[in-house]
């Protein structure tokens, strides 16, 4: 038994004035200082006082938000009483904003509690409605969210199926003033995301098309919207991949490279997108090896031929896979090494026992078509610091 979860999905241009048809008195904003900078934040509470509802603003989300301030934004919304939580932003704001209304309809619950088989009972107090502010994250439509705990340098990846939107916003309108580096990185996270959607062990027969669509778009789309911010096709077509490779992984699962992405990010905080895609064809390589003396049973020629690719064997494949990857990278003059993302190795090598610790116990290494052992990890960090393909 498995389930297909979405929220409904408002997407294109203008999809802002669905916001008119919404229902409710009362809306409780949550984002960071630099979206509300931006003027999205402004955007969003006038389309929502436009249709009736009083408006609270909270833009006070850090990147990888704490566990105290999904309490501090909790503590505000059980004051302000929304009936309609509006996360709007990039995966930080909207996974916050998720952690939030958990906490405001559950003020009883320990964040690290969230989990997939705790019934939450959501939706007593507050609808959810998901903005995203970057092509990536996918948060607007899964039900995982991460939070960190500061004080052990550590994000906790919860989820519950319940945590999913009811509405997902998807207007690229919000994209098209994104940094070319944002772009970047938000975007190779999406690219991740249908590649080890499609390619983890719990891939499915409704999470496939969505990986395969998704990763075509990225590879077609992102070049573009890097290099040209105004190109409202290429940020269209972006902006609807991110959403449609979060329904795939989030319907699946993400793996390895998520994993070593996750350790990476809280001990160094590498931005999440541009970590977990700097693994990604290391973890093709390793994966594609499969264990000494077993058959490999992976994916990558399904995916490759999809592409394009050069795939007759499931080797060869992996092999044209990641060097697609490892081009697209070069493309968006993205970081291909931990060396190049500015990590020293006497760095790497002192943070290594906690690095392995957190990758190994990840809960998305666990649907790698390959596990690492304690060594492998350490041996898949000082590859990608040094740019190594994976022969282990
Ligand atoms: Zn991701």
């Amino acid at each position: 038994m498995w389930f297909f979860k979405s929220p409904d999905i408002v997407f294109g241009e203008e999809s802002l004035g669905y916001l008119e048809q919404l229902e409710g008195q009362r809306a409780f904003i949550v984002t960071d200082a630099m979206i509300a900078q931006f003027g999205h934040a402004a955007r969003v509470q006038a389309a929502l006082e436009a249709a009736g509802f009083e408006v609270s603003v909270f833009d006070r989300v850090e990147p990888d938000p704490s566990i105290e301030t999904a309490r501090a934004g909790a503590a505000a919304m059980l004051e302000f009483q929304p009936d309609w939580v509006v996360g709007l932003g990039g995966g930080s704001s909207l996974d916050a904003a998720k952690a939030m209304w958990i906490l405001y309809e559950r003020p009883d619950m320990d964040p690290e509690g969230i989990s997939p088989i705790e019934p939450l009972h959501l939706r007593r107090k507050a609808h959810f409605l998901a903005i995203p502010t970057t092509s990536g994250t996918g948060s607007e439509v899964t039900w995982a969210l991460v939070l960190t705990n500061v004080a052990e340098r550590r994000k906790i990846g919860l989820g519950s199926r319940e945590a999913t939107a009811d509405l997902a916003l998807v207007d690229p309108s919000f994209v098209m003033s994104l940094p070319p580096r944002v772009t970047a990185d938000t975007g190779m996270d999406a690219l991740t995301h249908a590649v080890e959607g499609f390619t983890c062990q719990w891939h499915n027969d409704f999470s496939d098309g969505l990986c395969l669509k998704a990763a075509q778009l990225i590879f077609e789309f992102l070049p573009r919207a890097y290099r040209n911010g105004d190109d409202i096709e290429a940020r269209t077509k972006m902006h609807n991949a991110a959403t449609i490779a979060g329904l795939g992984f989030g319907n699946s699962m993400a793996s390895l490279a998520h994993g070593l992405g996750h350790a990476l990010g809280g001990v160094f905080h590498i931005p999440h997108g541009r970590g977990v895609s700097l693994f990604l064809p290391y973890a093709i390589e390793y994966c594609a090896r499969g264990e000494p003396g077993e058959a490999v049973a992976t994916r990558y020629g399904e995916l490759a031929r999809f592409l394009g690719l050069p795939a007759a064997t499931e080797a060869q494949a992996a092999t044209s896979l990641a060097a697609a990857i490892r081009q697209l990278q070069l493309a968006l003059e993205q970081p291909r090494t931990l060396e190049a993302c500015g990590i020293a190795r006497a760095d790497l090598d002192r943070e290594m026992s906690l690095l392995v610790f957190n990758a190994g116990n990840d809960n998305q290494t666990i649907t790698s078509t390959r596990i690492p052992d304690d060594v492998e990890v350490r041996k898949l960090f000082e590859y990608a610091h040094e740019g190594k393909s994976i022969d282990f």
